[in-house]
This record gives C-alpha cells, structure tokens and sequence, in this order.
C-alpha cells in the first residue's frame, strides 16, 4: 500500500499507483475506482483527511458484469416505458 501526505497548501494529495508509480490524480478527499493509465490494474482510491490509500480493486469481474447486466437492464425497461 502506497501512503503519502498532503500538502499542506492546498490540502490537495498526489495519488500515485501502488503498482507501478504512475501518477492518477490529486485530490483533497475522494472514494473513486479507476484503471492506471500505465500497467492497467484496476484501483480503489481513497483520499481522506490528508492521507492517500490506493488498493486492488478486489470485485470480480462477475460482480462487475452483475452490475453492468443490472444497469442495462435498467436502462432497458426505462426504454421500454417511453415506447409504449
Ligand atoms: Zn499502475
């Protein structure tokens, strides 16, 4: 796991991949999931009061498509409404 500590400027952390280095983003406080621009892994990023962690994103990628089948066919049924 990769830590480091805010600036105290503007409060804003550098978040740096744990894998391999490359810069993500600078955030003052964030939850996100995001892909490295560099060697791909997908990453969960967690920015709070001034501490940065960066981890695996461990769900699977079945849980992903769970969730991705789940949103289409959300999307599918709203469709569904409109042409009726
Ligand atoms: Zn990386």
């Amino acid at each position: 796991m990769l830590v480091s500590f805010a600036e105290e400027k503007t409060g804003e952390c550098v978040v740096c991949c744990h894998r391999c280095g490359a810069f993500l983003m600078e955030s003052a406080s964030t939850t996100s999931y995001m892909v490295c621009p560099e060697c791909g892994a997908r990453l969960v990023v967690c920015v709070k009061k001034g501490k940065v962690s960066v981890f695996d994103d461990t769900r699977s990628e079945e849980e992903l498509a769970k969730k991705r089948h789940a949103r289409l066919t959300r999307y599918a049924a709203k469709i569904n409404e409109i042409v009726k």
